[in-house]
């Protein structure tokens, strides 16, 4: 049996991620601050604990570890990423994250590592054209992030390559690109636009009115988490290709097309207000070109399919919660 260990098994993609590896036979090990909010762990042992201590990294690292999957990072939407505010705290508490797990993957001798990197390593005057965004992985440098959250990401990617060239781990990289399904935050402040939006469109009546960060033309692409699983997985398996490589949607969307697709599935039309907030860049998308050609991976869940699942579930938690005030 494979012996896996997931850093912040408790968040979105980790608490996923931990229930798919169950599903493929491996004994899991799960560390976070918390443990996940909206469902049971699936994991065999969960470490609650901080991974900016070497001690809690080391100690979670014991035993003969096949595959590390390393999620956990200080991130959230627009309005924790963007906002500048929570700038120094990010940086000190994901680069602390990793610095003590490259380290650790030397002494406890882990065979292999995921690491998660990000669309926002990407330098920002390639996306300031909403309808045509660069985002190949070799335009990375000169490296030009629009946010600490980016250069810090960009900095973890150097951080592992260097152990990598030095000391020999075995690290694959994959950039995330706003990966989105049920059971993600949707309404604690770290809820990214998919979220948000179905948030906000749950929670008004037929004929109201909500409000969008922005024009709401400023395009991105949005994946399903079973997808963004496959990916990682696929990536995992392969014997020599080890990234950094872009994982994300090549399907390309308006924030406002992305609230009109949400009100379709809610049956309800709302009027959308624009006003004045942290959008980030004007365009992003995925360029799924290297990971088609090497890991013959692409995207099988349409944004449509992706939203009505996320929609329904977020908006039970909106029913739920208030029947509960
Ligand atoms: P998330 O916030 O739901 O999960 C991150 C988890 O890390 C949280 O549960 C958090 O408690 C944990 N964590 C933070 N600091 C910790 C610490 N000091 N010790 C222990 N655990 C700690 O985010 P997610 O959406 O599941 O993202 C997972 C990873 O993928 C992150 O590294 C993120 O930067 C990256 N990523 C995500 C997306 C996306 O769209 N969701 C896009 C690009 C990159």
């Amino acid at each position: 049996m494979k012996y896996a260990v997931v850093f912040g098994a408790g968040g979105f993609i980790g608490s996923h991620l931990v229930r798919r590896l169950k599903k493929e036979g491996y004994w899991v090990r799960g560390v976070d601050l918390k443990r996940p909010e909206y469902s049971l762990t699936e994991a065999d042992d969960f470490i609650v604990g901080d991974l900016r201590s070497s001690s809690v990294v080391r100690q979670a690292l014991q035993g003969s570890v096949d595959e590390l999957y390393q999620l956990a990072a200080d991130m959230g939407g627009a309005g924790y990423i963007f906002s500048g505010e929570n700038d120094a705290k990010v940086m000190h508490n994901s680069a602390l994250i990793n610095l003590h797990t490259a380290q650790a993957c030397v002494e406890c001798e882990v065979e292999k590592v995921f690491y998660s990197s990000s669309a926002c390593i990407y330098p920002e005057h390639n996306q300031r054209d909403s309808m045509n965004p660069k985002l190949n992985e070799d335009s990375a440098y000169p490296a030009a992030p629009d946010s600490a959250y980016g250069w810090e990401k960009l900095f973890g990617e150097r951080v592992y390559q260097a152990y990598t060239k030095n000391l020999g781990v075995h690290i694959k990289i994959g950039r995330l690109h706003n990966i989105y399904g049920p059971q993600g935050a949707w309404n604690n402040g770290k809820e990214k636009a998919p979220a948000a939006l179905c948030r906000k469109i749950a929670e008004v009546e037929d004929g109201g009115e909500i409000e969008i960060w922005g024009d709401g033309l400023q395009t991105r692409s949005f994946l399903f988490i079973d997808d963004c699983l496959d990916a990682i997985r696929a990536l995992m398996k392969h014997e020599a290709f080890c990234g950094p490589v872009n994982i994300g949607s090549e399907e390309m969307v308006t924030i406002n097309g992305l609230a009109n697709l949400i009100m379709q599935h809610a049956g309800k039309s709302i009027k959308i207000r624009h006003v004045s907030g942290p959008t980030g860049v004007r365009g992003r998308s995925s360029d799924n070109a290297l990971i088609y050609a090497c890991l013959s991976w692409q995207p099988k869940i349409s944004l449509h399919e992706g939203i009505g699942i996320t929609y329904q579930w977020i908006n039970r938690q909106v029913t739920a919660d208030s029947g509960l005030q």
